[in-house]
């Protein structure tokens, strides 16, 4: 799977925004999905944080779901790197 795809996988046709950044269905976190696609091609220019773009998530509960990139908890990332050691 090549999550900087530039055409958007069938999936992400579904996805309801999420306001906070995590399945809006069962609550799993974005390290949880079984599939990811960055919206990298199509970024939003806002005032104060530079661009942002769209993250698309597909839950294990089938669920898909997608919240701006900016929204993702900074614990987020460090957790991440502490579960899966490289
Ligand atoms: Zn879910």
């Amino acid at each position: 799977m090549d999550v900087f795809a530039k055409v958007a996988p069938q999936w992400t046709n579904q996805a309801t925004h999420a306001f906070e950044f995590c399945c809006p269905k069962c609550g799993s976190s974005s390290r949880e999905a079984e599939k990811v696609w960055l919206n990298r091609y199509a970024p939003v220019i806002t005032e104060g944080y530079g661009r942002k773009w769209q993250e698309f998530y597909y839950c294990k509960c089938s669920h898909v779901w997608w919240a701006w990139n900016n929204d993702r908890p900074p614990a987020d990332n460090l957790k991440s790197h502490r579960d899966n050691p490289i």
